[in-house]
């Protein structure tokens, strides 16, 4: 299959949808290829339903190491499966780069509908930790989200996708984008590149039964996400794929006598006193805590059956930059003194402020350590320049990979800022 465009862009997550929308409001001709699905609300919400999703179920998506990491493989990619956490990360960091992105996070703010969790959504469980928290000194305010809380209803399922339809996903851009033109293709999986004296020419890949397809373009923007992108750079010989961080986390979590958060809108406050890292009520889905907890198995079984009586607190740290993806896809990912050392901090606060919320100290357990922002692949002032472009000739990227170090912070409004300034470039 040969097929022609203006512009081809790889992966209709948060980076490729925001910028597909914003080409197509131009006027541009635009062929999204995705190498999942388009699903509907109908086929998430629950665990069981989007495991299928996650890279690996979520529970095989390790780093050579051992460390879990997550993202999911569908349209509108791991946005589906987000806490609906909407911050601005990393602005003076890009601003030291060249890249103000102030007007662009207004609009992305305004777009996602950015604002704080209402009173009505911080569920007991959640109040009482932040009391608990504020008498150590540890201030939780409400989390930023992009979600509608007139339709949330606070079910804790934002992990397993959305069925009110309150989170804004990338979805929303990706159904604006076509209704302005651009074209979807699901189920295909771009492999590489393709150029001619440094300039892009198109992009070869296969769809689901194997079949190539290719696509000649001018211009081609990846937005294949942290992990996806850097492969399809390795493939094209590119070198990318360094410098990966994954915005770590633990969740320490204890049983109280009968208080728990396992219906209550997960991360809805957040405590951010620049330590490297941010503190936030939160626990895991049933399986997922049961692929985390490092404890024997029946006793593993037994905390699962007191969930309803957990409460918990996620540490999430800005990690160093020294992992790598490879060209299989594979990752390394080893922890630094220095991230265990953030996560040990977190972990000893969280510790004490469950005490002081109701948990029994003898259940308190902190997970194994995982990650979900993958990101530092194709870093700006590295693999891309300011405007985001490889050393090939109008072979962009916009997405997580294209951040220049571990936020430490939910990464999806920068994403979608930085892809607006690129779509807004693109001549
Ligand atoms: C459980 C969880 C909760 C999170 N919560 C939050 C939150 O509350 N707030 C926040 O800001 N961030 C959150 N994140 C992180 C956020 O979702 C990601 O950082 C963000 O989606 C990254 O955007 P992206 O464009 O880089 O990649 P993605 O959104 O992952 O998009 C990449 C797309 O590329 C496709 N793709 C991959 N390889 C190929 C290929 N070879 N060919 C074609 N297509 C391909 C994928 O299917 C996907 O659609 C969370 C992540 C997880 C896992």
């Amino acid at each position: 299959m040969e097929l022609n465009t203006d512009v081809i862009v790889v992966g209709s997550g948060v980076g490729g949808s925001t910028a597909a929308r914003e080409l197509a409001k131009k006027g541009k001709k635009v062929i999204i290829l995705e190498k999942g699905e388009l699903c509907s609300p109908k086929q998430w919400g629950s665990e069981v339903l989007a495991f299928k999703f996650y890279d690996k179920y979520g529970l095989w998506s390790r780093s050579r190491e051992g460390v879990f990491y997550y993202r999911t493989i569908m349209a509108g990619g791991t946005s589906i499966v987000s806490c609906g956490n909407g911050v601005r990360s990393l602005e003076k960091e890009l601003k030291s780069l060249g890249i103000d992105l102030n007007n662009e996070f207004r609009q992305a703010e305004k777009e996602l509908g950015v604002g704080p969790v209402p009173k009505r959504l911080i569920g007991p469980g959640t109040a009482a930790i932040m009391r608990s928290a504020q008498g150590l000194g540890v201030k939780m305010v409400p989390m930023p989200k992009l979600i509608n809380f007139k339709k949330c209803i606070g079910c804790g399922n934002c992990v397993v996708g959305c069925r009110t339809g309150a989170k804004w996903t990338a979805l929303d851009y990706l159904y604006q984008a076509q209704r302005l033109g651009a074209t979807l293709m699901t189920g295909i999986n771009v492999n590489r590149i393709l150029s001619s004296r440094g300039v892009v020419t198109g992009v070869e890949g296969h769809n689901k039964l194997g079949t190539k397809v290719k696509i000649i373009a001018p211009v081609v923007i990846l937005a294949a996400g942290g992990i996806g992108t850097p492969v399809i750079l390795l493939n094209s010989g590119i070198k990318a794929g360094r410098k990966l961080f994954l915005d770590l986390f633990t969740v320490t979590f204890g049983i109280t006598k009968n208080l728990g958060m396992s219906q209550e809108l997960t991360m809805a406050a957040v405590n951010h006193d620049n330590k490297g890292f941010i503190l936030s009520p939160f626990i895991d889905t049933p399986f997922a805590l049961a692929s985390v907890v490092p404890v024997p198995l029946r006793r593993n079984l037994k905390i699962l059956t007191k969930r309803k009586d957990m409460l918990g607190i996620m540490v999430k740290i800005n990690d160093d930059s020294r992992g790598s993806v490879s060209k299989d896809g594979k990752i390394g990912k080893k922890l630094t003194r220095g991230d265990l050392s953030k996560l040990k901090k977190g972990a000893d606060i969280s510790k004490k402020i469950l005490i002081g919320a109701g948990a029994a100290p003898e259940t308190i357990i902190t997970t194994k350590v995982r990650g979900a922002h993958p990101g530092g692949t194709a870093a700006i002032g590295e693999v891309v320049d300011k405007n985001l472009q490889t050393k090939i000739k109008n072979l962009y990227v916009a997405d997580g990979s294209v951040l220049p170090k571990s936020p430490g912070l939910p990464p999806i409004v920068t994403i979608v800022a930085l892809a607006k300034r690129l779509a807004k470039r693109i001549k």
